[in-house]
């Protein structure tokens, strides 16, 4: 069961830059950096209410945030969905068709599952589905 967005993935540049904005300009908390090497990007969660916003920035060019930015330039890269149960939602979708990243979850930031749903079956937008 979907139970609420998570968290917003903007891909950024510098988070150093972006946290000029968000934190030091709104005034939001900074709720932790991380670097996930897999996916060759440090990450910085910026507490909006219960929802984060996550700041992606690309460690290496072959990082997918990397091509992201160089084909979209910065900006909305997912919207995280928290799920209770990913291996059932996630077998639910593909068992009706829709077209998954990833058919069985993987280790996101914070130690969380996580698992992308690909942006042809959501109408554009790339979609996030992590469990704690
Ligand atoms: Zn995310």
């Amino acid at each position: 069961m979907i139970e609420k967005i998570d968290h917003i993935g903007i891909a950024v540049n510098s988070i150093e830059e972006r946290l000029r904005f968000f934190k030091d300009m709104l005034s939001l908390e900074l709720a932790g950096t991380e670097e996930i090497n897999d996916q060759k990007v440090k990450v910085a969660f910026v507490k909006v209410g219960d929802v984060n916003i996550e700041l992606l920035e690309p460690t290496d060019p072959a990082s997918p945030i990397a091509k992201f930015i160089a084909k979209k330039g910065e900006g909305i890269h997912h919207i995280a969905l928290k799920t209770n149960n990913i291996s059932e939602t996630l077998k639910h979708l593909n068992e009706n068709n829709i077209t998954l990243i990833d058919t069985t979850p993987r280790q996101g930031a914070h130690g969380k599952k996580i698992a992308f749903i690909h942006p042809k079956s959501t109408g554009g937008v790339l979609i996030e589905l992590c469990q704690e």
